[in-house]
This record gives structure tokens, C-alpha cells and sequence, in this order.
């Protein structure tokens, strides 16, 4: 592995998150050191979710995965709880424990007013 960084970042496409999202990363991470992967529905498809780390761990040697899902997010449709993200990012989270036991794994629900909230 020629380059390395530390972690991959899955979050939702949706252009009304962008700037809470970019300014969280700045104040999270050194600058430059992280993957990201811009998916529809944060983790709504696990399995390209996956696919994504799996390229990452790959190429890039990362150690931490972080998947954020956010409210109101259109993938997921009109009247959908906090409880239906943080069950699918619990999910997300065993599947990739699961296949790269070597990967820590955090998630987030981020608020439409820019709060993150830890899931656990
Ligand atoms: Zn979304």
C-alpha cells in the first residue's frame, strides 16, 4: 500500500447536510485524512456501503469507519423515525464488524439543524 489514511466517511448526498458535514470533518479529523464516499441514503444500501469500505480498507489501509445518517433523508421517505436510522446504522455497523473485524466503526444521526447525535 503506497498511501494510507485513517478513516472512510459514508454520508447521504443531500445538499442541505454538506456544510454541517464538511465542518464536522474539519473539526474531527486532520485535514486530508479520511476517504468519503457521497451515497444516497447514507447507509439506506448496506451492501454498496460495503462495497465502498471494502475498497477503502484496501487501498487506503483505513482503521475507522463512520457512517452518518441524517433526518429526513429522502431515501428513506416522508414520516421515517430516528429509531428506523439508528436500527439501519446498527446494522451497517455489525455487518461491517462482521467482515473487517479489524475496522472500528462509528455512526451518527446528524440533525437537519446540523447536531450530530452519536448512535450506540
Ligand atoms: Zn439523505
Amino acid at each position: 500500500m503506497s498511501h494510507k489514511c485513517e478513516a472512510i466517511v459514508v454520508h447521504c448526498m443531500d445538499y442541505r447536510l454538506q456544510s454541517y458535514i464538511n465542518n464536522w470533518l474539519e473539526a474531527n479529523f486532520a485535514a486530508g485524512s479520511y476517504d468519503r464516499a457521497v451515497m444516497a441514503g447514507g447507509v439506506y444500501d448496506v451492501y454498496d456501503v460495503i462495497r465502498q469500505v471494502d475498497i477503502s480498507a484496501r487501498l487506503h489501509g483505513i482503521s475507522k469507519v463512520v457512517l452518518i445518517n441524517h433526518e429526513d433523508c429522502g431515501m428513506y421517505g416522508p414520516g421515517v423515525t430516528e429509531d428506523r436510522h439508528d436500527d439501519d446504522l446498527d446494522k451497517a455497523e455489525d455487518k461491517i464488524r462482521r467482515l473487517f473485524p479489524h475496522l472500528e466503526v462509528d455512526t451518527y444521526y446528524l440533525k437537519l439543524d446540523g447536531t450530530f447525535e452519536r448512535n450506540s
